[in-house]
């Protein structure tokens, strides 16, 4: 074999490796593609159930906050009354909140529902009762 013919053996040897290179990294390439797409439709699907989980969290947090907001307003309210024997054995909530008139609501139905109804004084048989009418209790 002559330099030239060696040369000319060399030069397409070198050339048959890049194409064998080129082609065992496209291969590669395609499997780490392959891989590539696979991680990231993991993390695609671990991204939608991180948006649902924080989507359920803030519906979560907004029902709590609704609450807080109500046990606040609640407390407020509370602060206003006192309970209060009305009659011997008959206990409602009193006013005491001296800018509006004194007034009783019904412990029943503030204490079960948070409903504020008013108690309604009468006179059954010379004595003063009491009625809420929203729960018909007779005090
Ligand atoms: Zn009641």
């Amino acid at each position: 074999m002559d330099i030239v013919a060696a040369i000319t053996s060399v030069k397409a040897t070198v050339g048959l490796l890049d194409k064998w290179i080129e082609t065992r990294d496209f291969i590669k390439l395609s499997e780490l593609k392959i891989e590539l797409q696979g991680t990231v439709l993991e993390l695609s699907n671990s991204a939608l159930d991180l948006m649902d989980r924080l989507a359920k969290c803030e519906a979560i947090r907004r029902d709590l906050e609704s609450e807080n907001t109500k046990l606040q307003n609640r407390i407020t309210e509370m602060g206003s009354y006192e309970i209060a024997e009305v009659r011997p054995g008959g206990f409602g909530y009193k006013s005491v909140d001296s800018t509006k008139p004194m007034h009783y609501i019904c412990q029943l139905c503030y204490d079960k529902d948070g409903i504020k109804s008013f108690l309604h004084e009468y006179f059954s048989h010379g004595k003063k009762v009491y009625v809420c009418l929203a729960c018909k209790s007779h005090l």
